[in-house]
């Protein structure tokens, strides 16, 4: 089976590991400010915060916004569950903007409607996670425009996309959000096997999520409630957690990194090959914007004629591993639950109805991506 994702491991990612192995510090050492380093200046942001998923980075994230019970935060229904789920951590509400379309991202325009009414009623949202789908950044600046003079905060999920960029600029500059969130799970730009990191140009927020990603223990004076009783002494002044990566996974971070353009670029080829390959097929393709260059997490097609479920049997029995990116999270039984309901958000709702995800990976061989693309061509004929 050609599966929809994978990882790429070399022998300098394997020493990278063993290096620690064979050192002092298994966790705690010097790898994971190494890793934020690397990824600060890799995205051009002033600092990150490793931690030890994605899922973790989002809590986080959240958390040094002040996300509370009684605080609503909005996102897209066309992701990971996460995306949504790390507002319920904090016992805020969750409620989504429909995408656009053609770039699957939050449509601007929705997200335009739904503030002016949410203004009217009074329930505007404290923060919103945005999501660039497939790696494809959302247009940041639009969205800045309409939350800045709210005083809406704004996460971006970039667990797709980094190595993206967005207006010349990496995803995940923060220079139109307030944090950015990135995965490291194996099938995202780069691995740690497990592992996730905030970047943030904000000081104080930076603060904030190192604090909750470690138990709320602070050993700063200055944050301290009076002065400390000696050089042992540290504070909790917060509930956090402990989602601290391992030195182990920063090294295998910091090795992936210094691969991540070639890792994009083998992507990016990909994606085009299949782009000319289907261009008269009755596809609905992915697209890139004038602003934006995708960092093709995931090749996702839409089927206008033909009924996916069919054609995704038909490309399993074929050993071509296809995958549906994603159920729309409001449909899940947890949120249908909370209220949610079939038709809210027509948009994903449709894409999901028609959506498959094709192998996309850098090491897909030329040969296995001829395999796909054969396969495709021959399922829809
Ligand atoms: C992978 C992913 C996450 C979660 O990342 P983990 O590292 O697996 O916790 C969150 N959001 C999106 C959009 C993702 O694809």
């Amino acid at each position: 089976m050609i599966p929809y994702g994978k990882h790429h491991i070399d022998s300098a990612d394997i020493q990278a590991v063993i290096d620690v192995l064979e050192n002092q510090f298994l966790t705690q050492g010097q790898q994971v400010p190494a890793f934020e380093q690397a990824l600060a200046d890799n995205c051009n942001a002033r600092y990150a915060a490793a931690v030890n998923s994605g899922t973790s980075a989002l809590h986080i994230a959240c958390l040094a916004l002040g996300v509370s019970a009684g605080d609503s935060v909005w996102t897209s229904p066309l992701s990971f569950v996460a995306s949504a789920n790390c507002a319920r951590y904090c016992g805020a509400q969750v409620d989504f903007v429909d995408i656009g379309p053609q770039t699957r991202n939050i449509c601007t325009t929705a997200l335009a409607k739904k503030l002016e009414q949410a203004k009217k009623t009074n329930t505007l949202p404290k923060v919103i996670v945005v999501v660039h789908y497939a790696g494809l950044s959302c247009d940041m600046q639009a969205i800045r425009e309409l939350t800045s003079p709210l005083g809406i905060a704004l996460i971006e999920d970039a667990s797709h996309a980094l190595g993206g960029m967005y207006q010349g600029k990496p995803v995940g500059s923060c220079e139109y959000s307030d944090a950015c969130v990135m995965s490291f799970h194996p099938v995202k730009s780069i691995t740690s096997a497990e592992g996730g990191a905030v970047l943030t140009n904000n000081a104080e927020l930076q603060n904030q999520l190192r604090l909750f990603a470690s138990h709320g223990i602070t050993r700063d004076p200055q944050q301290m409630l009076g002065q400390p009783d000696g050089p042992w002494y540290y504070q909790q002044i917060a509930l956090g957690y402990n989602y601290r990566l391992s030195d182990l996974h920063a090294a295998l971070g910091l090795s992936q990194i210094t691969k991540l353009s070639g890792f994009v670029q083998a992507r990016t080829e990909k994606a085009r090959r299949y782009l000319d390959a289907f261009r008269q097929l009755p596809l609905d393709l992915p697209v890139e914007t004038q602003s934006a260059s995708s960092a093709w997490h995931v090749f996702a097609i839409a089927l206008k004629q033909h009924d996916r479920k069919e054609i995704f049997v038909r490309l399993q029995q074929a050993g071509i591993g296809v995958n549906v990116h994603y159920i729309p999270i409001h449909l899940q039984p947890y949120y249908r639950a909370l209220g949610f309901e079939p038709g809210q958000f027509p948009n994903a709702e449709a894409f999901y109805q028609q959506a498959l995800t094709l192998p996309l990976y850098p090491d897909l061989s030329a040969d296995n991506q001829q395999q796909v693309i054969d396969a495709v061509i021959e399922s829809l004929s």
